[in-house]
């Protein structure tokens, strides 16, 4: 399998879509280009890539044309457009179409592999974010807030939505002491009514659920501040 990243170029200047292309494939991108706006809707169907170079004045299409298609489609692949100085207006109208960045020309090769990059992070980052699964896993003990499951030994415990959440708070930031005003706000959220008690209650709760579980873990209470999941060894979340 190819995992290299993929860059598609649409440019109708010869030299610069070579130069780009030479910067791309030296950075590890498997690099495609089209030389007009038709051709390279058609390249961004069968290529797939993961980030386009897109210049603004192309043949058959023009590039807002080919960026306004592309989103109509719901194409979230990222847009970086190719901008003459001249041509302000561009790059309004580039933002406003969905482009993620432009760079205006002349450029220097350097200065697009620098916006590719940060375009590609943004991305991958958001990325990350869709996939972050809730689940916490510690010494037997299992959190999973996309199914509201709790696992203890192995063993389904029940709990209402509002202790699954708080455990996963607490859980999800190891050792942080939270105070009884964050968790209501962090948990229950800003609207809601109740006083600190409710904290209290819903952690009595999980300790008598979760009781002798485990030694490597334990929802302590910090006398005067607040709350915390204590434990000794601490994974990564994923
Ligand atoms: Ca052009």
């Amino acid at each position: 399998m190819d995992n290299s990243r993929k860059a598609l170029i649409i440019e109708d200047e010869e030299n610069i879509a070579e130069l780009l292309q030479m910067f791309l494939e030296k950075d590890g991108y498997t690099v495609r280009t089209a030389a007009d706006g038709r051709a390279g809707l058609e390249q961004v169907k069968s290529f797939e890539p993961d980030i386009i170079l897109l210049d603004s004045m192309l043949p058959k299409l023009d590039g807002v044309q080919v960026l306004k298609r592309l989103r109509e489609e719901d194409d979230v692949t990222p847009v970086i457009m190719l901008t003459a100085k001249s041509e302000t207006y561009d790059k309004v109208f580039a933002l406003e179409a969905g482009a993620d960045d432009y760079i205006t020309k002349p450029f220097a090769p350097k200065e697009v592999m620098a916006r590719v990059h940060a375009v590609s992070r943004r991305t991958e980052r958001a990325a990350e974010e869709m996939r972050e699964e809730k689940i916490l896993e510690f010494d037997k003990l299992l959190v999973n807030l996309d199914a509201y499951v709790l696992l203890a030994d192995g063993k389904k415990v029940d709990a209402p939505p509002k202790e699954l959440e708080l455990l996963y708070h607490l859980a999800k930031s190891p050792n942080r002491v939270f105070t009884r005003n964050q968790l209501l706000d962090e948990v229950w959220g800003f609207d809601y009514f109740g006083d600190s008690r409710t904290v209290d209650v819903h952690i009595k709760r999980l300790r008598e659920k979760l009781e002798g579980t485990s030694e490597q873990w334990a929802l302590k209470t910090v006398w005067g501040v607040g709350y915390k999941f204590e434990t000794e060894t601490v994974r990564a979340n994923n």
